[in-house]
């Protein structure tokens, strides 16, 4: 059977990967469900602004990702950048422009809000953190414990960069990989923000859609696959309108949709994951409305994040599980109004707020977690998501990783 690759799901881990085969010439076809791509990472229209479906934050060392929205986005620059730079309640970190890993440790050294022996502390464990290998994967918690870390230091850094890469709460996270986070993460231009000016559907999915086209690739939005079936010398994909063959599959939807599309696949294994939620809730101010930090993280309220998006637009995020579960979209509304008021003296209501909570927006990133490989045993189907096998946590990176190995392992089995 000729080479044709089914990429099925249209976020960022299908469509690096049908970038990255349309590239080497290999016929693909990506069917996505909904009628915009990007998947969790998606752009909204709400009153009139673009939103995403989440706010969500790039680091320098997502080296892969930044690749492939170099090589696909129109715009010159897509991102707002800026050096690490800390605020949570009284405590201000920023690293300086020094080598890694001074930039950093200097930085923690100059930091305001926590006291000489916290800051020797942690500057300790930081510069330990880098070559740390753990015999057996512990809890986070467990691995500040045994490095000394006292609550403060913790819940004004450590805590918000576990909860911020790993969406997991420190007590169940995993300390592998939160130190893999830690050694790329806190390492010279790794460490930098990047905040998109664009939203997420924007920023990647637009532009490699459009060149897949232009290499001949399909990409077919509103076209949910309805079953995924082994046929003569490859599988079945079939959609409400059709039927049609191909010799690879690459299955890049959610792990909570696999077992639906591979039900009549024995040999996958399917995943078994918790999830975490991710909240975010948009404020609409004036355009004179503008925050002190362009990021601001908070360890007492409940928002753990504000990002100020520009032109009065700032977005709360609380990531993982908690007590703000429990209230409504406009008690936490308000709330998070008060919360900026806090930072914001004067502070007018908004012109409207957007609530958006993702209950499942990644899987619980814990001691030990179990991630499948891109390679499964039916030859010729292939895994790509954040969730799978990989150092990251479930982020962009991840994703984009995994879109990339699945392209890699079908062009070297042809
Ligand atoms: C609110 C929120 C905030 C986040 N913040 C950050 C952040 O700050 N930084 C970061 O790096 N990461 C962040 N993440 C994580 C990041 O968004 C994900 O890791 C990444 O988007 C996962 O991409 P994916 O391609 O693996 O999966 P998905 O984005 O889930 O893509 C799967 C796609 O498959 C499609 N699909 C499902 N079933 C079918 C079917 N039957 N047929 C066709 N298509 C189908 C879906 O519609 C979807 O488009 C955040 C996530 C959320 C939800």
């Amino acid at each position: 059977m000729e080479t044709r690759v089914a990429v099925i799901g249209g976020g960022y881990a299908g469509i690096a990967a049908a970038f990255s085969l349309s590239e080497s010439g290999i016929p693909v076809t990506l069917f996505e469900s909904s009628k915009t791509l990007g998947g969790r990472a998606r752009g909204l229209d709400c009153n009139g602004t673009r939103i995403d479906n989440g706010q969500h934050i790039l680091l320098g060392c997502y080296r892969e990702t930044l690749r492939l929205i170099e090589k696909t986005c129109r715009l010159p620059e897509p991102f707002f950048r800026m050096p690490l730079e800390l605020a949570v309640d009284s405590f201000r970190l920023r690293s300086f422009p020094l080598p890694p890993p001074f930039d950093l440790l200097f930085g923690l050294l100059v930091s305001k809000g926590i006291s000489l022996s916290e800051k020797l502390g942690a500057i300790g464990f930081m510069a330990k953190a880098s070559s740390l290998e753990l015999q057996a994967d512990i809890s986070v918690e467990k691995l500040l414990e045994c490095h000394e870390q006292d609550s403060r230091i913790t819940n004004f850094l450590w805590k918000p960069l576990c909860i911020a890469a790993l969406n997991t709460p420190i007590e169940k996270a995993s300390a592998r990989v939160f130190l893999a986070v830690l050694k790329d993460g806190l390492n010279g231009e790794g460490s930098d923000i990047l905040i998109p000016r664009v939203d997420l559907s924007s920023l990647f999915p637009a532009g490699a859609a459009e060149i897949i086209r232009k290499n001949g690739g399909e990409i077919q939005i509103s076209s949910p696959v309805r079953s995924l079936r082994k046929s003569a010398g490859g599988f079945e994909v079939s959609t409400d309108s059709a039927g049609r063959h191909f010799s690879h599959v690459i299955l890049a939807v959610a792990p909570q949709h696999i077992g639906r599309l591979a039900k009549d696949l024995r040999e996958i294994e399917l995943p078994d994951f918790s999830y975490q939620p991710i909240c975010t809730i948009y404020s609409q101010y004036p355009e004179t409305i503008y925050l002190p930090h362009k990021m601001t993280g908070f360890s007492h309220g409940l928002a753990q994040w504000l990002i100020d998006r520009g032109e009065g637009l700032i977005a709360a995020v609380i990531s993982s599980e908690g007590k703000h579960l429990a209230l409504s979209q406009s008690e936490l509304a308000s709330k998070i109004h008060e919360e900026i008021r806090g930072v914001v003296p004067g502070l007018p209501p908004p012109f409207w707020q957007k609530v958006i909570i993702e209950k499942r927006a990644t899987f619980s990133c814990t001691v030990d977690v179990d991630r499948p490989e891109q390679k499964t045993a039916l030859p010729g189907l292939y895994l790509a998501g954040d969730y799978t096998a990989g150092k990251y946590p479930a982020t962009l990176e991840a994703a984009v990783l995994s879109g990339i190995k699945c392209a890699d392992q079908i062009r070297l089995s042809l």
